[in-house]
């Protein structure tokens, strides 16, 4: 679908909804960039890990906060995979930064007002040119508060575990599924809680609620927004 008018489309919503799935097929679809926030706080996190700044009993904010210029984020569209992966100073880590110890880290990172600023920064200017299809938790809130569209997500807390378990079941990660369970509980209480950005629904949101929608079905009832959002 082509169209010459270029918009913003933010997608925000809880962990492991189907955000990213979504926005990269919906990017794919209409010729856009699609850019997953998400990651940048997990190379940030994966930062802070290997250089001793967190780990599961300490966090030294101050440390990660005073080396936050030694931290280079960008992307690169991997043609292969028909989106772009994120790199931390020059070294590809898209596949690190999805490890089950970032996942439990990084919404700590994620609660600190240098850190926000410093990617919110990036994300505007990436998106400078619009054509864009971004996800996280405050994209609709905080980052575009004036996107032409805004979709937010949401399922049972079940739901997305057991869908989440799978995925890790399948790329080889023994895990159980309870503690993927708590890491999905966890991560949108402190994601809810924090006072900088919290998740929240923007007022003009639309919600998609995929407890019940397969993939496919997620994706048309997205599509049929976008295709109103840029005829409007
Ligand atoms: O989207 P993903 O689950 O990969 O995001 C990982 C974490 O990064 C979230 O749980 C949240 O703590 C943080 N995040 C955020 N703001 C965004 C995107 C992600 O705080 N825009």
């Amino acid at each position: 679908m082509k169209s010459s008018k270029k918009i913003i489309i933010a997608i925000d919503g809880y962990s492991s909804t189907g955000k990213s799935t979504l926005a990269k097929h919906l990017a794919k679809e209409i010729g856009y960039v699609y850019v997953d926030t998400g990651a940048m706080y997990r190379a940030v996190t994966l930062y802070a890990m290997n250089h001793g700044f967190i780990d599961e009993g300490h966090f030294d904010r101050q440390e990660l906060i005073a080396n936050l210029d030694q931290i280079n984020l960008h992307f690169k569209f991997n043609a292969d995979l028909g989106y772009s992966e994120v790199f931390l100073n020059g070294k590809n880590v898209e596949k690190q930064i999805r490890s089950m110890a970032v996942s439990n880290m990084v919404s700590k990172v994620a609660s600190i007002s240098e850190i926000r600023e410093k990617l919110v920064e990036q994300q505007h200017e990436i998106a400078k040119d619009k054509g864009i299809v971004m996800d996280g938790r405050d994209i609709g809130t905080v980052v575009f508060p004036d996107a032409e569209l805004k979709i937010f997500m949401t399922a049972s807390a079940e739901q997305r575990a057991g869908r989440r378990y799978k995925e890790m079941i399948d790329d080889g990660v023994e895990i159980s599924y309870e503690s993927v369970l708590e890491n999905v509980n966890s991560r949108d209480l402190l994601d809810t809680t924090r006072s900088d950005s919290p998740l929240v629904k923007a007022a003009d949101a639309i919600e998609i609620d995929n407890s019940d929608l397969n993939v496919q079905q997620t994706f048309e009832k997205a599509m049929a927004l976008v295709v109103e959002a840029l005829n409007k």
